[in-house]
């Protein structure tokens, strides 16, 4: 723990870990969508990991995650634990998980699709495979392509 954790310990905030390596700014640029962020972060990135070979680690003082972007970094970094910290201690240890149906966080890529159109249809889609992740529209039936690209 002590040998992969190169960043000092933060005393409130979210640490985000056992991110793909290279994913480490798709997490901020989800984060960032919907907040003004201001307050120190830290990121290291390919860190040798056991589980995957390298991996990036965040670590945002002073900021706790809203569920929909935990939603959202579920499906671009789908084996990443969320820790909440506060006073230096990890008080809440979260495994993120793509769930069967993603509702409402990212956009059919088919431009002809009903959920595409100005009928207030809310976009949807079945997750069809885990690894890799896979999202199926539940409209038009087409696999999404850039689920990064698609994000809303
Ligand atoms: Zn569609």
């Amino acid at each position: 723990m002590v040998k992969e954790l190169k960043v000092k310990p933060i005393e409130n905030g979210t640490v985000i870990d056992h991110i793909p390596a290279g994913m480490a700014f798709r997490v901020i640029d989800i984060i960032a969508a919907g907040r003004d962020l201001k307050k120190p972060m830290s990121i290291v990135m390919n860190v040798e990991s056991s589980g995957i070979v390298k991996k990036d680690i965040v670590k945002m003082e002073d900021l706790e995650l809203r569920k929909r972007e935990v939603d959202k970094i579920a499906l671009i970094a789908p084996d990443a634990t969320i820790n909440i910290i506060r006073g230096f201690e990890v008080v809440e240890k979260m495994t993120v998980k793509p769930p069967k149906r993603v509702t409402g966080i990212v956009k059919c890529s088919n431009p002809n699709c009903i959920s595409n159109q100005k009928e207030p249809v809310v976009p949807e889609f079945d997750v069809s495979s885990t690894s890799p992740l896979k999202l199926r529209c539940i409209y038009c039936e087409r696999d999404l392509l850039d689920i990064m690209r698609n994000l809303v």
